[in-house]
């Protein structure tokens, strides 16, 4: 239709023109046609121009709707226009009414500008948060998702449900401790109240513990509920507790209700992101088991499945019928897959350092881990970092999961003393010797890189400091023995990568030297997180330079003044475009990294994520995979 009235329609002019051409044109002198000509071409160079013009305006007036934010500084000037304009059209108004109407209008301005800002960043998270939940294959493939918590056979005692919520309230308010979550446990401020058995009690009054910490006294009840859970809270403020004690319980529970026969298990299994923090892990679980052997509890049994040690020896563990498995991802996978471990009956499972794991790109493990789940099992999240995007994304793993948060999550303890130093390239190696004065030992040295720890090594053994080192390219055999000596004060120095960096929980240590500053700041606050733990202090030391990036120089800044550490001046001199909007909304700083010196849209992480990204389309899964030292 639309085409053959259109075809009619030039017809019809064709046919005009034929017939114009028909009529008699009178003679036109040159100098006139050239005249016309030029006043033809004028008046279309004249509409060129003013369409450019046009153009040229309406996109001045897009970008600046777009970036009224990038141009806050200017509004006061046009504030100020907009005042004379107004004092011209209404000079019967006072100057003070203008003034208060014309703040008013500058501030609902602003309010759009932040509210765009936040909205693109919220597009920003959307577009890069996980797409597929945190979720084992099969349970994605038939859609399952449970609603209700598992059910256990424990209730806190009756003086504390008869309490009111508001006391309950208080008591959190008191502690610092942030719950979400629906149908809140109660926090108990105890160690008797969430019934453990004397064995129990006493084997943590051996270890100087009587009273339970913050994210004990909010997360306990919470697991022994049967609750899922995220725990976010300070570098050595007792989080291990929250998930060995209750999954000690629940298998002293089954035990006793009907005995675990060879080849069974485990019930419980916690993944830890280094075969140290493994280890570590395996032996307090071991020490508290013991201690109800000893008073007449059945004895539970704990296995350890990490990669470097021989698979026959932990296998006869496990054939033998576990309780808990304690485990990293690289070596539980394989020994799944082989069939060697099943999690037929396994109902809890804890992630330490959840989104260190996560993060180094261990994710697909994890679901891989989830998919050998054969029913509704009890999921536990830990860490002292935790950034929005992996809340998000593992909340998509939890059952009416319950958030407890003891200071925010990032946030370093307020017990380490943080220093920066500036030191040369060079100067580094000789300045470490002088920095180990600082304190008595134990001293824990972090440098990125494995060549680095050895020749800190290396320098130190010449210069006859007592000191051992590990690193991932070391067997296994070395790591555990060099990690032991330092434990048991049998060594000074522990040179170490990062590997050293997250969970491990060595007694005492004075000074955590940064050779270099990490590449995230998350890193940061776990390495300085070794001293200053549960109630101790400690000193941490970090060398910068030239060499470190600005934007994690930043992020440096911002921790520091928020731990109200002295931020030095070429640090606190150092500035950035981005630093203007830090606080707009709720949420301080970057909301994909947990960075404080930047937003999400300058995030170097997610930059980096996006090209490697990039880089990795077509390439071939394994070649993508981070091959860390699990
Ligand atoms: P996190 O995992 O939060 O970094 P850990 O669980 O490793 O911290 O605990 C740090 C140290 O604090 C350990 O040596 C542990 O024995 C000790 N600890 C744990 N809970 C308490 C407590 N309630 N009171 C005193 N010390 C505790
Ligand atoms: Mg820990």
């Amino acid at each position: 239709m639309y085409s053959q009235s259109r075809r009619r329609k030039i017809s019809g002019r064709q046919s005009e023109e034929s017939s114009d051409d028909e009529n008699y044109v009178p003679y036109i002198p040159v100098k006139q046609r050239k005249k016309a000509q030029f006043q033809n071409v004028e008046m279309r160079l004249g509409r060129a121009a003013a369409l450019i013009k046009e153009e040229e305006e309406a996109i001045k007036q897009s970008t600046s709707e777009g970036s009224e934010i990038s141009e806050r500084e200017d509004e006061d000037n046009s504030g100020e226009e907009e005042e004379t304009q107004g004092a011209g059209e209404r000079s019967h108004i006072s100057l003070l009414d203008q003034h208060s109407e014309l703040k008013k209008k500058a501030e609902a301005k602003k309010e759009t500008a932040r509210e765009k800002l936040l909205k693109e960043e919220e597009r920003i998270l959307e577009s890069v948060a996980e797409k597929t939940a945190l979720m084992g294959v099969a349970e994605l493939a038939k859609g399952i998702q449970y609603q209700e918590a598992i059910k256990t056979g424990w209730l806190p005692p009756r003086c504390i449900r008869e309490l009111s919520e508001t006391r309950h309230e208080r008591l959190r308010k008191k502690m610092h401790i942030l719950v979400e979550g629906e149908d809140l446990p109660p926090p108990i401020a105890n160690f008797k109240e969430m019934k453990f058995p004397k064995a129990i009690i006493s084997g943590l009054k051996k270890k100087g513990i009587t009273k339970p910490t913050p994210i004990q006294i909010q997360g306990i009840p919470t697991v022994l509920l049967g609750r899922d859970m995220i725990g976010i809270a300070f570098t050595g403020s007792g989080k291990t507790l929250v998930f060995t004690l209750p999954i000690i319980m629940f298998c002293l529970e089954q035990e006793k209700r009907l005995p675990f026969i060879k080849g069974e298990g485990p019930y419980g299994l916690i993944i830890c992101p280094s075969r140290e923090l493994a280890r570590q892990t395996h032996e307090i679980i071991q020490y508290y088991s013991q201690c109800l052997a000893d008073d007449g509890f059945p004895l539970l049994h704990c296995g350890l499945c990490i990669g470097g040690v021989s698979v026959k020896e932990q296998l006869e563990v496990i054939k033998a019928g576990i309780h808990i498995l304690v485990a990293t991802t690289g070596r539980l996978m394989d020994m799944l897959n082989k069939k060697m471990v099943t999690l037929d009956v396994c109902r809890y499972l804890a992630m330490d350092e959840a989104d260190r794991m996560i993060d180094m790109g261990f994710e697909e493990d994890v679901r891989t881990i989830f998919s050998y789940f054969k029913s509704q099992r009890q999921t536990l999240l830990f860490s002292a970092t935790m950034p929005k995007k992996i809340q998000n994304f593992a909340r998509s793993a939890l059952v009416k999961p319950v958030t407890v948060n003891v200071g925010r999550a990032g946030a370093a303890s307020l017990d380490v003393i943080q220093e920066v130093e500036y030191v040369k390239q060079e100067a580094k190696m000789m300045y470490l010797l002088e920095c180990l004065q600082k304190t008595a030992p134990p001293v824990l040295i972090f440098a990125e890189k494995k060549q680095d720890v050895d020749s800190i090594h290396e320098y130190l053994l010449l210069k006859g400091v007592e000191a051992v080192a590990v690193h991932g390219g070391k067997d296994q055999e070395e790591r555990t023995r060099s990690v032991d000596q330092f434990k048991h004060f049998k060594k000074d120095v522990l040179v170490a990568t990062d590997v050293a960096s997250k969970g491990l929980d060595f007694p005492d240590i004075q000074h955590v030297i940064n050779y270099d500053m990490p590449e995230d700041i998350e890193n940061y606050v776990h390495r300085i997180g070794r001293t200053g733990r549960c109630g101790k202090t400690g000193i941490a030391t970090t060398f910068i330079n030239k060499t470190v990036e600005e934007s994690i120089l930043l992020d440096l800044k911002h921790l520091l003044i928020e731990a109200k550490q002295n931020c030095p001046p070429f640090l606190a001199g150092m500035t950035s475009e981005s630093e203007k909007y830090l606080d707009i909304g709720g949420e301080v700083g970057c909301s994909y990294c947990g960075g404080l010196g930047h937003r999400i849209s300058d995030c170097p992480k997610l930059e980096a994520l996006q090209t490697k990204q990039a880089q990795n389309i077509g390439r071939r899964d394994y070649l993508a995979n981070n091959s860390a030292d699990w």
